[in-house]
């Protein structure tokens, strides 16, 4: 989309020059959008399976009631 000023349609046929600087492959951003803190973990008390961006597999109610 950026850096096409009229005749981006002419380059494509030539595939002997990759633009490095063209647009990313459109399967990547998913990968990248999805990466984030959040990890799936199983709990280890109850089982519960659940995403997190914390330290603990334990989820909240079986950390309360651990204490
Ligand atoms: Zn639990």
């Amino acid at each position: 989309m950026n850096r096409s000023n009229g005749r981006g349609e002419r380059r494509r046929d030539c595939t002997c020059l990759p633009d490095p600087s063209g647009p990313l492959p459109a399967d990547l951003w998913p990968h990248a959008e999805k990466k984030s803190n959040l990890r799936q973990v199983t709990c280890p008390g109850c089982g519960l399976v659940y995403r997190t961006n914390r330290q603990t597999d334990l989820c909240m109610d079986c950390e309360r009631k651990q204490r």
